[in-house]
């Protein structure tokens, strides 16, 4: 025999309903206590005011267990929006640490950085400024070696740091030059185009099929045919140390090829980075400069250089102050050739305090303060 008490149906609609805004909240009614049909509570026969003691004990339980739910609800509402609020800081603005790849505008707007590296003559002039210095560079080391005078290597050796650094021994190895691939001898066209056509941030599967079938979509950086072919002509071994993945290595010695590089051989001229490793690159040039002096190293991020610049503490302050330190800074253009990159990169981090020394800061007084001050001429 069943029974209607409406005296509990009410608490336990009040319990159903809240439960309804709950979504993947459990707030079961206890089985054989009571059954809910529709908006009614129906209860076995029997023992009727115990059960429905019984029954208001398990409503009030029930409406606690709720409220302790709700409260836990609100709590991962409040860190979810805190996330989102954080995320929504530009990268700019963003401590050390920041993604080190800007948001990206919206679909079809072209970011500053790509029409400056991509769609300037500015950037063509400076990539061809670090190519001509490196086969001058390059030249001139392989006749110091003809001429039996001693030539350095550039690669760091084990225990160096970078206010203290030292250099593998070259003996009579035969002469190399490393060079990292994307936006060094490569510049991703087909892929920073797809991004920047559909307002996309970098995405790292869609990378690996950009590096699996864009082979044809490439630009060689200005000057780096030139001097890599000079390179080779003057008998020096050119190797490309990169962080596209190895599975794809038959794809990027087709882009390379393609864009005019020359070939590359995975495995021995082409070191790419195994599943799984990490992303630095100071083993593969160790690698290197057991077989090789290797003269010189051009990139564009300083991690094509030494892993020293992504060590612990290293702010953009503190990689600033190391790349223009009295020891590292002379290499620049004799021996390491830096490429530009604003799009992407180690180089795009840093808020206000990283990137503004506390002593060069200027806020502007007010036209009335600066009454008298002749006009500024305007920047070109
Ligand atoms: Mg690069």
């Amino acid at each position: 025999m069943m029974t209607l008490r409406t005296g509990q149906r009410l608490a336990f609609a009040g319990i159903s309903a809240t439960a309804l805004l709950l979504p993947g909240c459990v707030a079961a009614v206890p089985v054989g206590a009571a059954a809910v049909i529709g908006k009614n509570v129906v209860f076995p026969g029997g023992g009727e005011d115990e059960k429905a003691e019984d029954a208001e004990k398990a409503a009030r339980k029930q409406a606690r267990e709720l409220e302790r739910e709700q409260r836990r609800q609100a709590k991962r509402e409040a860190k979810r929006r805190e996330q989102a609020e954080e995320e929504a800081i530009p990268p700019a603005l963003q401590a050390t640490g920041a993604p080190t790849r800007p948001a990206m505008a919206a679909a079809g707007a072209v970011p500053a950085g790509m029409q400056y590296l991509y769609g300037s003559g500015e950037a063509a002039a400076l990539s061809s400024q670090a190519y001509r210095a490196l086969a001058q560079h390059v030249r001139a080391s392989a006749d110091y070696r003809q001429a039996g005078i001693e030539v350095a290597s550039v690669v760091l050796a084990p225990g160096s740091s970078l206010a203290s650094p030292h250099f593998v021994e070259c003996g009579a190895k035969p002469l190399a030059i490393v060079l990292d691939i994307d936006e060094t001898v490569l510049l991703n066209l087909g892929y920073e185009a797809d991004e920047a056509a559909r307002g996309l941030s970098y995405d790292d599967a869609r990378w690996r099929r950009w590096e699996a079938t864009g082979a044809g979509k490439v630009d060689p950086v200005p000057g780096a045919v030139e001097a890599i072919s000079a390179a080779r002509r003057a008998g020096v071994a050119v190797v490309y140390i990169s962080n596209r993945t190895a599975a794809n290595a038959p794809a990027t010695a087709r882009a390379l090829e393609g864009a005019g590089l020359g070939k590359a051989v995975p495995g021995e001229t082409l070191l790419l980075k195994e599943e799984g490793a990490g992303s630095g690159k100071d083993a593969r040039r160790a690698q290197v400069a057991e077989t090789h002096c290797v003269v010189a190293l051009v990139g564009d991020q300083l991690g094509d250089f030494s892993d020293l610049f992504s060590g612990p503490g290293m702010t953009p302050a503190a990689r600033r102050a190391a790349a223009d330190g009295v020891q590292i800074e002379p290499l620049w253009g004799a021996g390491w050739f830096m490429l530009p990159n604003p799009v992407y990169g180690t180089g795009l981090k840093g808020g206000i305090a990283d990137v503004f020394p506390a002593n060069r800061r200027w806020t502007d007084p007010g036209a009335a303060a600066a009454a008298g001050v002749p006009a500024a001429t305007p920047k070109e």
